[in-house]
């Protein structure tokens, strides 16, 4: 599974790491990041339910 976050278009809604805290975080200015592990950890959390609550669709899951 690959993860990529728009970082330009993120709005720092938060809802990514609300609802997948093991994959994503935020940095100081509020933008989307992804945990160093989180990629690792994604099979097994909510993170295509994060990248349809983000209100900008900044995340894009796909299968490898
Ligand atoms: S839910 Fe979307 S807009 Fe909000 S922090 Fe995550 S990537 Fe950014």
């Amino acid at each position: 599974m690959s993860i990529s976050i728009a970082t330009d278009r993120c709005i720092g809604a938060a809802l990514c790491a609300l609802t997948a805290p093991e994959v994503f975080t935020q940095d100081d200015d509020g933008v989307s990041r992804l945990l160093p592990d989180g990629p690792q950890r994604a099979r097994s959390s909510p993170v295509r339910e994060a990248a349809r609550a983000c209100p900008v669709q900044a995340i894009t899951v796909s299968e490898d």
